[in-house]
């Protein structure tokens, strides 16, 4: 708030100030149509009213200079709501009405001089009457530029009220007092008037500078708030990627898996209370891929040269199966495929393809035999006992991927283990990590065995 204030100073000092003059100016120059045309009838009332008690020629010429001078500064007006200036020329067009102003006062200085009635006290009442008044409205009309009303109100009256002091008589003396009485009467409220407009001509751009700089305020603190968390995003990204294979890594699983079997359960529930006519993708496989032997890789040709194949292999998984949007390094040459809306029947042909394209892939090392490798895969499914899906949590059924991944390293390598549950297994049988008892879950024939091993291939569990 501190900074908008300190700003709004400096503001003030220019900005405020240019527009409040450019402000005063305007009105200045509307409300000069409605002076022009009374100066206009008050001049020509009155020659009509004292065209016995003077010379004609000499009212007749009095009247044409008024009138020109009305003309011209009506002109002056026409031009200046054309032009609508702005800036520093504004001063010049304040200047030109002070001159205008000047203009029309010294015409109502004049018939002191040159147009007084000597012998009639009723006609020297007539000009008295409209010069002070005509000077009253001219205050009402200017009060927003000094130097306008005060030079036409004292070009104006001052000179009607020596003439009247000059006259003989203690009426005239009073009458002539009363005109400066009223000189300094119509300044003064003339000056109150425009103090006035001029405090609330301030507060109001004060206001409308005090809003735009809220609003740039609130803009610029908008836009901040979007790069921020554009800039939280890369960071939770970055957080969330592998820095050498550009692979999502483990904190990525644990930000997202929630969701991931929170929706698969949902469904599960649906299907129960409304079973589908045919089988739906609503399961998620957790598939672990552990390079075989890849310790020998890096002795044999260097760590760095392991970091390639790496890479390498997450292009493969990447390439090979783009509509598997979850591929994450798992740990150093572990990679791990989260498959959602999938169907468990298909688990076993997505495994096969998976162990195949490592087979027979070549991996370019930079020497011309390219290298040839294979890996082992564990596979479960979530939710893991389909009537219960709620029974094993995604961290146990990990656990089971995990135990076939092991279970394909002990039997042999470059194979891939699945374990799926039975029509006889039952919530109870999992309760415990049943892990260690797989063996015998399989003997009661309560888990089967899904593998690409051969049937006579006995499965090693335990070390
Ligand atoms: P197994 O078939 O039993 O999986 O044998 P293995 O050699 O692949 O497994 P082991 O766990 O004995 O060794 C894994 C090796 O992976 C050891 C380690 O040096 C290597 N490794 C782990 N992370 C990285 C890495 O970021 N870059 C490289 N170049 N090597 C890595
Ligand atoms: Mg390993
Ligand atoms: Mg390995």
């Amino acid at each position: 708030m501190n900074k908008i204030t300190k700003r709004l100073e400096t503001i003030e000092d220019t900005e405020i100030t240019q527009k409040v003059r450019e402000a005063q100016i305007r009105q200045l120059y509307n409300q000069t149509w409605v002076g022009l045309m009374g100066g206009s009838v008050v001049s020509i009332s009155i020659c009509v009213a004292l065209w016995e008690a003077i010379p004609q020629w000499k009212l007749l010429l009095w009247l044409s200079i008024s009138l020109l001078f009305i003309f011209m500064r009506g002109f002056l007006t026409f031009a200046f709501q054309r032009k609508a200036p702005s800036g520093h020329t504004i001063y010049r067009w304040a200047n030109l009405h002070v001159f205008g102003t000047i203009a029309s006062g010294l015409m109502w200085a004049v018939p002191s001089v040159f147009l007084w009635p000597s012998h009639s006290a009723t006609h020297q009442l007539v000009w008295s009457i409209c010069i002070i008044s005509t000077s009253a409205s001219a205050v009402a009309m200017y009060f927003i530029w000094i130097p306008s009303y005060i030079s036409f109100l004292s070009l104006s009256v001052v000179p009607i009220s020596i003439r009247l002091l000059s006259e003989e008589g203690l009426v005239y003396i009073i009458l002539g007092l009363l005109g400066l009485f009223f000189t300094v009467v119509l300044a003064q409220t003339g000056k109150m008037m425009h103090d006035a407009s001029l405090r609330s001509l301030i507060i109001s751009f004060r206001n409308e500078a005090l809003s735009s700089l809220l609003l740039e305020e609130k803009t610029k603190q908008e836009a901040l708030a979007i790069k921020l968390q554009s800039a939280l995003d890369q960071l939770s990204q970055l957080s969330m990627t592998d820095e050498l294979t550009g692979l999502w890594n483990r904190r990525f699983l644990n930000a997202t898996v929630q969701e991931d079997v929170a929706q698969s359960i949902r469904n599960y529930r649906n299907i129960q209370q409304e079973p589908p006519k045919k089988t739906i993708d609503i399961d998620i496989f957790f598939i672990i891929i552990d390079l075989d032997h890849f310790k020998s890789v890096n002795d044999t040709y260097g760590h760095s040269i392991g970091d390639q194949v790496l890479v390498q292999m997450s292009q493969l998984l990447s390439s090979s199966f783009r509509n598997i949007d979850r591929i994450i390094r798992w740990g150093g040459e572990e990679f791990m495929m989260i498959v959602r809306n999938a169907c468990r029947d298909d688990y076993t042909l997505l495994a096969e393809r998976v162990r195949l394209a490592v087979e027979t892939h070549q991996f370019d090392i930079g020497i011309e035999k390219p290298l040839r490798l294979t890996c082992s895969i564990g596979i479960a499914v979530f939710p893991f006992l389909p009537n219960w899906p709620e029974a094993l949590n995604w961290d146990r059924v990990l656990e089971v991927a995990d135990a076939c991944l092991y279970a394909a390293k002990r039997s042999g390598r470059n194979a891939w283990i699945g374990l799926t549950p039975t029509e006889f297994a039952t919530e109870k049988d999992f309760e415990v990590n049943f892990t260690k008892y797989v063996p015998n879950l399989i003997r009661d024939g309560k888990l089967e065995i899904k593998t690409s091993l051969p049937n006579n291939i006995l499965i090693s569990w335990a070390d």
